[in-house]
């Protein structure tokens, strides 16, 4: 595939277009140009990667925007927030994923309004969220959230305890384990970037090699895409490149 053909109803750049995209469909089409070009360098085909659209604080008329220039995968962090954009955006045929901290008293919701989510971290809340899954819809497709930078205060279950969480959310009815998710700490340099991924895809693998028929690796964000590509992520997240920079602190 040809890196200008990835991604769906893109509109082509004008030729002089200014390198620093400013409209939604320029900025979205400048982020597939980066997945296609890492998808290259790693030597695997842009459509396996997908581009979920991290929302957070920008509101319903900027999802909406980006939706017009063909984008339909948006990540939430806040349930609240996310439910009301949910409302507005009805008429839309959109596919939400929640990628937040998750409370046992926002379970419920989560499991009524998502496709998908991404940081599962304990047993209890899988649980919560496999048993309030509505059983006229499709199991809840889940990552658990995995913490490999070792930071007690960060979300994420540690990689020693990820085989035993999987075997169990594995069984859960509501719930289909998919892979796994990671926020590694920030890092400037590739080469930090990509040791931080490399641990995922190896507990990926690891899961995978016990049995799990696993295929996400929801890793990468603005900042890091291009290393996560590299390591084999297969849904990026990204918000900052999409959106702009967020003002509110989140
Ligand atoms: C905000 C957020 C993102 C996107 O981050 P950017 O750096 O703005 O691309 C991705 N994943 C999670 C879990 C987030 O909270």
């Amino acid at each position: 595939m040809n890196a200008m053909d990835n991604g769906p109803n893109l509109p082509k750049l004008e030729s002089g277009t200014h390198p620093f995209a400013s409209t939604p469909c320029e900025r979205l089409r400048a982020v597939h140009v980066r997945i296609a070009r890492a998808a290259a360098d790693a030597g695997r085909d842009a459509a396996t990667v997908r581009l979920l659209a991290a929302s957070k604080t920008f509101d319903a008329a900027e999802v909406r925007a980006m939706a017009a220039c063909g984008q339909h995968e948006f990540g939430e962090n806040y349930l609240q927030e996310a439910l009301e954009k949910q409302t507005t955006l009805r008429d839309l045929q959109l596919e939400w994923h929640f990628i937040g901290p998750i409370q046992s008293n926002k379970t419920r919701a989560i499991a009524e309004h998502f496709s998908w989510v991404h940081s599962v971290d304990r047993l209890k809340i899988a649980e919560r969220l496999s048993a309030q899954r509505p059983p006229d819809l499709p199991p809840l497709q889940v990552c658990i959230e995995l913490n490999v930078s070792g930071e007690a205060s960060k979300g994420g279950v540690a990689v020693a305890e990820l085989p035993v969480l999987a075997e169990a959310v594995s069984r859960l009815p509501g719930l289909r384990l998919r892979g796994l998710m990671a926020i590694p700490a920030p890092a400037t340099d590739v080469a930090t970037q990509r040791a931080a991924f490399r641990q995922v895809r190896e507990a990926y693998e690891a899961l995978i090699a016990r049995g799990h028929a696993l295929d996400t690796l929801s890793m990468g964000m603005s900042a890091d895409l291009d290393a996560a590509i590299r390591e084999g992520a297969t849904i990026v997240r990204i918000g900052t490149a999409l959106f702009g920079e967020r003002i509110k602190n989140a």
